[in-house]
């Protein structure tokens, strides 16, 4: 199965979180492609840095509620608090979410795909967008491309 998954953080380095989310979702599946990192104003008053997002188009056999147990794992797994070498705690957070599966739906209480939000949101359409604007949103029955448009 095909996945697109949306990375996101805004704390610390992100890009270089990033790099390790993917690693660590590199072990348990294959990794085809990877979209830019794209900003995003930051929102609401206490925002000081500005969110980050990069697509992520992965290749398993897992099935929809296995990669989100997994992908929930290294969630927790990055969220850890790391002692870097000058020895400060830092925290890493990193939010992943699965956007879209082939052309499956999913509607359970623990998952929706395609996300529930996505739509909505342009800062997980644009880097969609970047290389995969003619995936097909199955149950609004429209393109990413397209439902960024709808957005502009
Ligand atoms: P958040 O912390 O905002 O990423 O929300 C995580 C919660 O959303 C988890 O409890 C998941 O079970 C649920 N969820 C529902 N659909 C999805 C999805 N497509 N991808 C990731 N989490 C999802």
């Amino acid at each position: 199965m095909r996945y697109i998954l949306l990375l996101g953080g805004n704390l610390g380095d992100v890009a270089s979180t990033m790099n390790d989310a993917i690693s660590h979702i590199a072990a348990v599946c294959s990794v085809v492609k990877r979209s830019s990192i794209f900003e995003s104003e930051p929102w609401g008053f206490n925002a000081v840095e500005r969110f980050k997002n990069m697509a992520v188009e992965i290749e398993t056999d897992m099935e929809p509620i296995s990669l989100l147990n997994e992908l929930q794992r290294i969630e927790r797994l990055m969220g850890r608090k790391h002692k870097t070498v000058n020895r400060q705690y830092q925290s890493r957070t990193i939010d992943i979410d699965i956007l879209l599966c082939d052309s499956r739906v999913v509607d359970t209480e623990r998952l929706t795909i395609p996300h529930k939000l996505m739509h909505l949101r342009r800062f997980a359409l644009e880097p969609v967008a970047e290389y995969w604007a003619d995936w097909q949103h199955q149950v609004l029955n429209k393109s990413v491309g397209e439902l960024l448009q709808l957005l502009e």
